[in-house]
């Protein structure tokens, strides 16, 4: 049970580059273990990280490793703790997310899958130095009853009930942000009403496989 925990951090890590979400060694992964969650360790290339690598953190923070866990374990340990639906969660510093958080600007309805957030933007977070407790704090406001959020001049975070949601999830989110970023640059993005994104939100719990998995997550 450990181990596969384990290896889900080592598989989706080795992901993240190839999905166009993160470079080198940025961003970070966990999964909810426990009465904690397992997280990559700070600073380690993905290439390089083997399952008796993850670090096992609990609820106050404390951990008992050789290696350190990653900086931003507080916003892991945050989301876990105020969302019971949530058992994995991905941090990422892709492109156009990143490129649009650093003009601090929300997603707004501007396709039906804005659905995949769990409502009808996907809001940025204010800014914080990375790994601190007012970032964890900051992040916990923009995720409000939302899967996913862009972080100020940062990055971008996505949730879900499995590794493999919030994979597909973060995935999703940085394709709507290329979409929007190639909007605001080709004329005036027209926003979806209220209804129409309500009816995106109801048709789409029964779209597909990860959606659906998300609407009974
Ligand atoms: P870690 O290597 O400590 O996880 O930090 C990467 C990152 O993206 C910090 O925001
Ligand atoms: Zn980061």
């Amino acid at each position: 049970m450990d181990l596969t925990l384990r290896e889900q951090i080592v598989t989706y890590g080795l992901k993240l580059a190839p999905s166009g979400l993160s470079q080198g060694t940025s961003g970070n992964l966990s999964v909810r273990s426990g009465d904690g969650f397992l997280i990559s360790p700070s600073g380690m290339p993905y290439e390089e990280i083997g399952p008796e690598d993850v670090v096992q953190v609990a609820l106050d923070g404390s951990y008992r490793h050789r290696l350190r866990p990653s900086s931003e374990w507080r916003f892991h340990r945050d989301i876990y703790a105020a969302r019971p639906d949530v058992h994995a969660v991905v941090h990422a510093h892709p492109p156009y997310s990143t490129g649009l958080a650093i003009c601090r600007l929300d997603i707004p309805a501007v396709h039906y899958m804005i659905a995949i957030s769990g409502g009808d933007s996907i809001r940025c977070s204010d800014y914080y130095t990375y790994g601190t407790q007012e970032l964890s704090d900051a992040v916990l406001r923009a995720l409000e009853g939302r899967f996913a959020c862009l972080m100020a001049n940062h990055g971008m975070i996505a949730t879900g009930a499995t590794m493999e949601q919030a994979m597909w999830r973060g995935v999703e989110v940085e394709a709507l942000a290329r979409q929007y970023t190639l909007a605001l640059q080709a004329g005036k993005p027209v926003v979806l009403s209220d209804a129409e994104v309500t009816q995106a939100l109801e048709k789409f719990g029964n779209y597909g496989l990860m959606a659906a998995r998300s609407a009974s997550a």
